[in-house]
């Protein structure tokens, strides 16, 4: 592939641009239009159909962030997950789904799949044997996310791959924790990445869209369900999406950074329990995160000591969020077993480990020191006032 000879950066500034052929100007022109002409033109252009201007120009981008041949853009995360779902299974089919998975993928699979005549079964971990064990002779689908949400364990791509391939199993991955910055599961051989481009790729909390990267053949077949399902992205979003990638290479990077510093300075923190990152030499997948990502990414997780009050710790916080978003520039924080793992049972929760005191920890571009100072801040008044018995 021409493009793979390419640097991530300039990838992220260049790949994909439309040209200003009238004006000469700096940045891809914005074409609105959601009506073309349709004699004495080759493609029938229209924004639900995928290709309009700006969005076959962002898709060449994120193809060639994913060293992939072709990709789609989406109307959201979700828009993109599910309408991959609808293109690759059928009634009858089945599909094994990695244990932990985004809640709204979870939520999508329980109440819809089902409805449909499709069934599924969910690994009892991450291992590359409990993805073998999930499998049934109908199973066409393996779907797996990694760094996972919110523990961030690591999942063997080329392991998974290749257990799936030498079984005519299809992959699929959510690469949103990850960016495509920190990990491009194609090298490995997954054969269909996912993206919720709300997160890293968007990068400043303002946009809602999603992607999906894959060989031109599956990007065919995605196609003709995407376009009865409908869940294309506004030109104009296109347009700001393409603009908020050209940092995303210089944001990833400063994010990565923050989040390693940040993991190292919590697990030496005595208030702090413990602290799962997979840059750390002591989280268990560390060598196989090593040899898979380029960076280990903004997003991070720790256990408060028992008796720190997380609901006060929160409420303390003065310059990091309490707020669902993650992946933007500014640092957010979250209690997943109040958030994203609300509906799940404390009986399930506690079998995956996700405690009460686990606090889920995007990592912004701020000053590292003016992070490590709100945290101390946030950790002291929990301990200056007595709570009523
Ligand atoms: C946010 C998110 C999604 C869903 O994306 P939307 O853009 O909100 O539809 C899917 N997977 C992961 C890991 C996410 O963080």
């Amino acid at each position: 592939m021409s493009h793979s000879k390419k640097g991530l950066n300039t990838i992220c500034t260049h790949e994909g641009a439309l040209e200003d052929t009238l004006y000469k100007g700096a940045t891809s022109p914005l074409y609105m239009s959601s009506s073309y002409a349709f004699e004495d033109v080759d493609v029938k252009r229209y924004p639900r159909y995928f290709n309009t201007p700006n969005q076959e120009a962002l898709s060449k981008k994120l193809a060639a962030l994913e060293h992939a041949e072709a990709a789609l853009v989406f109307g959201s995360g979700m828009a993109a997950i599910s309408t991959a779902f609808m293109a690759f299974l059928k009634a009858g089919d089945h599909i094994v789904f990695q244990q932990t998975l985004y809640g709204g993928t979870y939520n999508f699979v329980v109440t819809h799949l089902e409805r449909y005549g499709i069934s599924y079964s969910f690994t009892d971990g991450w291992s590359v044997d409990s993805f073998e064990n999930a499998i049934q002779s109908n199973t066409k689908v393996i779907y797996l996310e990694t760094p996972s949400n919110p523990l961030l364990t690591i999942t063997d791509l080329h392991g998974v791959a290749n257990l799936a391939r030498n079984k005519n199993i299809l992959t699929m991955i959510d690469n949103t924790f990850a960016s495509p910055i920190n990990q491009n599961p194609i090298d490995f051989g997954i054969d269909i990445v996912l993206h919720s481009a709300t997160k890293y790729m968007g990068g400043h909390s303002d946009i809602c869209a999603g992607a999906v990267a894959s060989s031109q053949e599956n990007i065919d077949k995605l196609y003709q369900t995407a376009i009865c399902f409908g869940g294309s992205l506004s030109d104009y979003t296109v347009w700001l999406l393409e603009r908020s990638i050209k940092t995303m290479g210089l944001r990833v990077k400063a994010q990565n950074e923050n989040a390693l510093k940040m993991a190292e300075y919590l697990e030496s923190n005595p208030d702090v329990e413990r602290v799962n990152y997979p840059g750390l030499k002591t989280h268990p997948e560390h060598e196989l995160a090593k040899s898979q990502m380029h960076g280990f990414g903004g997003m991070l997780s720790f256990e408060l000591k028992e008796e720190i009050n997380v609901s006060l710790f929160f409420k303390n916080l003065q310059l990091i969020r309490p707020s669902m978003s993650l992946a933007g520039l500014e640092s957010t924080m979250i209690s997943p077993v109040k958030t994203s793992h609300a509906l799940m049972s404390p009986e399930d929760r506690e079998k995956q480990g996700i405690r009460d005191s686990l606090v889920r920890f995007s990592l912004g571009i701020e000053d590292f020191g003016d992070l490590v100072k709100d945290i101390e801040n946030a950790i002291s008044k929990t301990k200056s006032v007595s709570l009523p018995v």
